[in-house]
């Protein structure tokens, strides 16, 4: 199919369509991306793709998206063909196209000795012009099964689930516990990463599919699992498993201490017009962050943009090495040192800290200092940390707000308050290969099945999830099943 352009990576380098300027963006709230984007540098970028014989892109892509077909259309302009191809394999193409890591780059041919394609910035692209150009309808189904299915929880995973189970044409209500519907697309991604109108303008699109969203409503809590056993043929929990991994260390108690998720809710619903309470603001104050992560990213991002005086990011780990190490080969994901976009804006990284302490030396109640020791690990055969080396103790660090973003622990409330619901070793709800909870048609999906992971994992799993509910319900499905799933599907019983 695109024989024109097998050498178009030797006459067109990487030109992403990239991230504002860090002194720009780091002054608003606005998407740190560019905004704009001009068509034929995209086209241009799609032609570098050599629509390789194995695509190891796909394989990299955890819903297996059509990377090279789709490259290919937008190298000939065919964007809406390339739109109908995105669609096929993934429900919101714009929640990935903005925030997905994109480990498809990663396992792209090219990055073996070169610049991978743009893939995450061609999805990016597809979507904003099918969104621009009025292509993306609703899609309701033409005939209903006359079975009713309950999602709980919206984000990506439940929404997902319900798009493909709606469309399977089932009648299909998803019940939130929050006041609006979107899970850590709305409440926890920043709004510089993700604008919230992208959530809106799909959930019009579900509801104008025939999905009913009922908010407000905490399954577990206002409903039980047997009520909703009772007016559902099936239920799919798609809770999250945003509780989150603490710091149980003296001082926990002061003010001033606080989750990273709390924070950056508090901001997200700031964005959204709402007041901000003085304890989640971070104007004019130092700010330590706690955990190396993603969401501490977040964490220092958002501090920056209300004003923090300092943001210092703190890890208990060692930095990752400079370079790619050999038992860290192509096509795995290189796990070497990469500045953060939060620390292009600026603060500091220190790595090796571990917290002993918080610490109030005014006596007045509120966070001032953090105590810290220097720390090395061993590490199992697996590399998880076992013991720990003490190198040196009694660090302080001034701090007037500490964020604590260092994991997350499963499902919040964990079992629904049905003691049939129980949890793995790795604080997921347990399921067997169907997806399927201990209770008979009760399902698990996202986050709360594989742990604090990625949009595009949700995606995934909600994509999955539907096929085995309909195959469950039905007996057989024409869903397809999301291509890298950790659970292929497996035939119901007696089939
Ligand atoms: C700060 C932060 C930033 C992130 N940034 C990125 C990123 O840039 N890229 C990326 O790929 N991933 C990112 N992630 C991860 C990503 O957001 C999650 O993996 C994804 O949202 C999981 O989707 P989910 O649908 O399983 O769960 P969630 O999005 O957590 O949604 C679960 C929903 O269930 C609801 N719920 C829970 N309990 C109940 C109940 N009892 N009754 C009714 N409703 C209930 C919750 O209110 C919530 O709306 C980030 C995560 C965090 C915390
Ligand atoms: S969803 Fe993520 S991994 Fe898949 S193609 Fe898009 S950016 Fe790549």
């Amino acid at each position: 199919m695109s024989e024109n352009h097998p050498d178009g990576f030797l006459r067109h380098p990487r030109r992403p369509i990239g991230y504002r300027e860090p002194a720009s963006r780091v002054a608003d709230f606005h998407q740190i991306y560019r905004f704009r984007w001009d068509p034929a540098q995209l086209r241009t970028q799609g032609e570098r793709c050599m629509d390789c014989g194995i695509p190891t892109c796909m394989a990299g892509c955890p819903i297996g998206n059509i990377i090279p077909d789709w490259n290919d259309l937008v190298s000939r302009g065919a964007w809406r063909e390339a739109l109908a191809r995105l669609h096929a394999t993934n429900n919101f193409p714009e929640f990935t196209g903005y925030t997905c890591p994109a480990p498809c780059e990663t396992a792209c041919t090219l990055a073996i000795n070169d610049d991978a394609v743009t893939i995450k910035d061609i999805e990016r692209a597809i979507v904003d012009q099918g969104w621009e150009a009025g292509w993306i309808r609703p899609e309701p189904p033409s005939q209903r099964s006359g079975r009713q299915v309950a999602v709980v929880g919206s984000g990506p995973a439940g929404l997902a689930a319900a798009q493909q189970l709606n469309r399977a044409g089932h009648r299909v209500t998803v019940f939130e516990r929050d006041d609006a519907i979107g899970g850590l697309m709305l409440y926890g991604i920043p709004d510089f990463k993700f604008a919230k109108h992208q959530v809106a303008r799909r959930v019009q699109q579900l509801r104008d599919e025939g999905i009913e969203f009922r908010c407000g409503v905490a399954v577990g809590e206002d409903v039980s699992i047997d009520e909703l056993k009772a007016r559902f043929d099936a239920v799919c929990l798609a809770i999250g498993a945003r509780r989150p991994r603490d710091v149980p260390v003296p001082g926990r108690e002061l003010q001033g201490v606080l989750f990273g998720m709390e924070y950056l809710c508090a901001e997200n619903r700031h964005q959204a017009g709402e007041p901000l309470d003085a304890a989640m603001n971070a104007q004019g104050r130092r700010v330590v962050v706690l955990g190396g992560g993603d969401t501490g990213a977040d964490c220092v991002a958002t501090a920056h943009r209300q004003g923090a005086s300092s943001v210092v990011q703190i890890s208990i780990n060692p930095p990752l090495p400079d370079t790619r190490q050999a038992d860290n080969p192509w096509p795995q994901s290189p796990q070497v040192r990469q500045q953060t976009y939060a620390l292009q804006e600026g603060g500091e990284e220190a790595f090796s800290l571990n917290v002993a302490a918080f610490l109030d030396q005014d006596q007045d109640g509120r966070v001032d200092a953090l105590e810290l020791e220097r720390v090395d690990w061993k590490r199992d055969d697996q590399g998880r940390r076992t013991d720990k080396i003490v190198r040196e103790s009694g660090i302080i660090l001034p701090a007037h707000k500490v964020l604590i973003a260092i994991g997350f622990e499963g499902p919040e409330a964990a079992c629904l308050n049905d003691p049939r619901l129980t949890l793995t070793p790795r604080h997921t709800l347990e399921a067997d290969a169907r997806k399927m909870t201990p209770v008979p048609g009760v399902f698990v999906a996202g986050d709360a099945s594989r742990g604090q992971s990625l949009v595009v994992w949700a995606i995934g799993e909600g994509r999955d999830v539907a096929r085995q509910i309909d195959l469950w319900l039905m007996g057989a499905s024409r869903l397809p099943a999301s291509l890298s799933t950790p659970y292929p599907p497996l035939p119901p019983k007696g089939l």
